[in-house]
Parts: structure tokens; C-alpha cells; sequence
């Protein structure tokens, strides 16, 4: 990997902010382009058979934009190696195929999220691979759940969706490690920004790049990020044998959101802690979920491993299903809507948008539960808007 795709110079590691601007590329040498251009090419001319030009040949294996976008969430979640997909669940099951043999075992979250869960329920156990659940926010219950020689991952998100647990993400490496696995961290909910989980000990940094690296909900993608040599060749090459890969534009796309990750994280925190300070002190709302409060039973964790504690809330409403499912028809500045992660506020009803699947299993999520993505907009009029949705009982 070279210097500049690590953002250091004369050894030294620059800040987030200069390497989310600045790794991963250099200004091109032809024109002195500050951004990479979209390389909206599927192959490349050879100088003579074999003689490749920085060692691009075919565009499924390397694309220079996607490149640029490589290097650069590399440096910000400060691994070895990075790798660009067409989708958060395409990064997954890539990293799971590279990793996994059917016949072994990896410990996957009770309250992953739902895509996460349906892809090692149906789609990979179906080719042979045993998955078993536990609370991520239990240290014991995950030890508990690893099969000794069996199980080669345990995944763990932190924060997680909806409910907004919180890993130790150092206290799962030791216990991984100890068992011989690797310890797998989906960082969407977090961001680089917030939390990087390879300096706390963990392997590998899964992200849905749909979410914040892209930030402005104009774009599905997924990335992983390793922090040895070994994991990223297995990786490289199941990459390139599989083929998921993220094309030119969305890669440009998400190399364009990452260029502002800092700033729109500070103020989608600045925005969460508005919003959570008005919805406790609010006489319908019985609840709310966030790392951020001291009564959150992850606080002290999240305090530890994150920068701030997000631009998720959840929040409980008296008056059950009915008002939470009112609460999101009438609001106006947050749209209703699933993802998360972009500029503009979000507001969905889990249990009947995204956890309807969960119904009825262990994993349900209570029926008064509010889930909000705090975007960025002028939190007097998130709060006001909120004010008139809780406000009115239907
Ligand atoms: C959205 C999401 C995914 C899946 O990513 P896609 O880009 O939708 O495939 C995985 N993990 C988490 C935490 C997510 O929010």
C-alpha cells in the first residue's frame, strides 16, 4: 500500500479530516484533476501483451476510481486494506465466502440488522454455514455462543438497530481471538468518524456505505476494511471472483461523501442531542434510546470507543402502537422512510416497516417504538416538527 493511500507523510499519520479529503489519490497526473475523474471504462490498453499501466486490466478487477475510494476508507478506519462494493450485503457475503467453509460457525447479533440476519438464515446457511445468535451488549452470551475449532467469525454491530446496544468491541476481540475466530464489526451506524474498530482490536470493518460514508441517500453501496495482509488477499480474490464490485459513479459518489464525513457527523450529533434533550422532557414520550444518556446501559462503553454517540434515537410513546404509528404520519420535516445515515431527517415505525420480518420472533421490537435518523437540518425545526407530531393524539 503506498504512503499516500495511507494519508501519512514523512511517517507521520495526518488527521481524519486531511485524510478523508486527501487519501486515496493524488491530483492526476495528465490534467492535475483534484478529483478523480469517473473512469467509465470496462478494460485498459496494454503497452505491449501483459504490459498493464498501474496494473489496471479489466475493471470487475480494479477501476481507478474505485481505487481512490479503497484507499481512502482504508485510511479512515486505519487498516491495511480496503474494498468497494455494490452493496452493503454484497460486502457481507463476499467477506463471509473468503472467510468461511461450509460446515463452520459464526455468532451473528440477536438484533442484527434484518438484512444481515435473512442473508446468514437463508442464503448462507443454505450452503452450509451454521450461524447462532447472541445480545452484543453481553460479553458472556457471545463467549457462551463460539463453538471452539467451529466458529471462524463473530460479527457484532455497534450501535445496533433499532434499540441502539452498544458492543465492547476490545472485550470481543480477546474473546474472538481467544477461540481462534475473528471478530467481524459492522461500523455503519457508528461511521469512521465516530469509531474505529481495527484500533480496538478488531479484523475487519464491514460498512453500508448507502448510509453515512455516502451520506446524501443518493447511492447504495458496501465496503470492507482488513487490517492484515492475509484477510485482504482472500478477500481481493473473492472479490474479483465474485464480482459485486462498486462501479465507477457510485464509487465517485461515495468518495465525494466521505470528503465531508466530519462535518456532517457533528452536526448530525449536535442535531440527536437537541432532539434527545426535547423528547425527554416530553409528558407522552415513556422512553428514549440513546447511547448518549447516562442511563443507557451501554453509556459507559460507548463513551469509551466512540467520539460522540451518533445521529440515531429511539424513542417509546405512550398511548402504544396507535400514537407511535401517528407520531410518524404527522410528521413533516422528518420524512417517513427506511435507510438512514443521509442530510435529511428520517422517521419510521420499526416494528411494522423495517422489522416487520421479525414479528413474532425473539427478535421483535416493541410495538411503541419511534426510530429516528437525525439529519442535518435546523434542529429548532426537527424539534417543532416533532413537538406537532407528538403533540396531536390520534
Ligand atoms: C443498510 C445496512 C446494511 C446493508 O447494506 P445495504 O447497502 O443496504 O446492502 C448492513 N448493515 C447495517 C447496519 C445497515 O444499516
Amino acid at each position: 500500500m503506498s504512503e499516500q493511500q495511507h494519508g501519512h507523510e514523512a511517517g507521520q499519520k495526518t488527521g481524519f479530516e486531511t485524510r478523508a479529503i486527501h487519501a486515496g489519490y493524488e491530483p492526476d497526473a495528465a490534467t492535475g484533476a483534484v478529483i478523480p475523474p469517473i473512469y467509465a471504462t470496462s478494460t485498459y490498453k496494454q503497452d505491449g501483451v501483459g504490459g498493464l499501466r498501474g496494473g489496471y486490466e479489466y475493471s470487475r478487477s480494479a477501476n481507478p476510481t474505485r481505487t481512490a475510494l479503497e484507499g481512502n476508507i482504508a485510511a479512515l478506519e486505519e487498516g491495511e486494506r480496503g474494498f468497494a462494493f455494490a452493496s452493503g450485503l454484497a460486502a457481507e457475503d463476499t467477506l463471509v465466502r473468503a472467510l468461511c467453509r461450509p460446515g463452520d460457525h459464526v455468532v451473528v447479533p440477536d438484533d442484527a440488522y434484518g438484512g444481515t440476519y435473512r442473508l446468514f438464515d437463508k442464503v448462507e446457511k443454505a450452503w452450509g454455514l451454521e450461524h447462532s445468535s447472541a445480545a452484543v451488549s453481553d460479553v458472556d452470551a457471545v463467549r457462551a455462543a463460539i463453538r471452539p475449532g467451529t466458529t471462524k467469525l463473530v460479527w457484532v454491530e455497534t450501535p445496533t438497530n433499532p434499540l441502539l446496544n452498544i458492543a465492547d468491541i476490545e472485550a470481543l476481540a480477546a474473546v474472538a481471538h481467544d477461540a481462534g475466530a475473528l471478530l467481524v464489526v459492522d461500523n455503519t451506524f457508528a461511521s469512521p468518524y465516530l469509531q474505529q474498530p481495527l484500533t480496538l482490536g478488531a479484523d475487519v470493518v464491514v460498512h453500508s456505505t448507502t448510509k453515512y460514508c455516502g451520506g446524501h441517500s443518493d447511492v447504495v453501496g458496501g465496503a470492507l476494511v482488513v487490517r492484515d495482509l492475509e484477510v485482504a488477499d482472500k478477500v481481493a480474490f473473492h472479490q474479483n471472483s465474485m464480482g459485486a464490485v462498486a462501479g465507477p459513479f457510485d464509487s465517485w459518489l461515495v468518495l465525494r461523501g466521505l470528503k465531508t464525513l466530519a462535518v456532517r457527523m457533528d452536526r448530525h450529533c449536535d442535531n440527536a442531542e437537541r432532539v434527545v434533550e426535547f423528547l425527554a422532557a416530553h409528558p407522552d414520550v415513556s422512553q428514549v434510546i440513546y447511547p448518549g444518556l447516562e442511563e443507557h446501559p451501554g453509556h459507559a462503553v460507548a463513551s469509551r470507543q466512540m467520539k460522540r454517540y451518533g445521529g440515531m434515537v429511539s424513542f417509546r410513546v405512550k398511548g402504544g402502537e396507535q400514537q407511535a404509528l401517528g407520531v410518524c404520519e404527522r410528521a413533516e420535516v422528518f420524512t417517513l422512510g427506511e435507510s438512514l445515515g443521509g442530510v435529511e431527517s428520517l422517521i419510521e415505525h420499526p416494528g411494522r416497516m423495517t422489522h416487520a420480518s421479525v414479528a413474532g420472533t425473539d427478535l421483535e421490537v416493541p410495538a411503541d417504538l419511534v426510530r429516528l435518523s437525525v439529519g442535518i437540518e435546523t434542529a429548532d425545526d426537527l424539534i417543532a416538527d416533532l413537538d406537532r407530531a407528538l403533540g396531536a393524539r390520534g
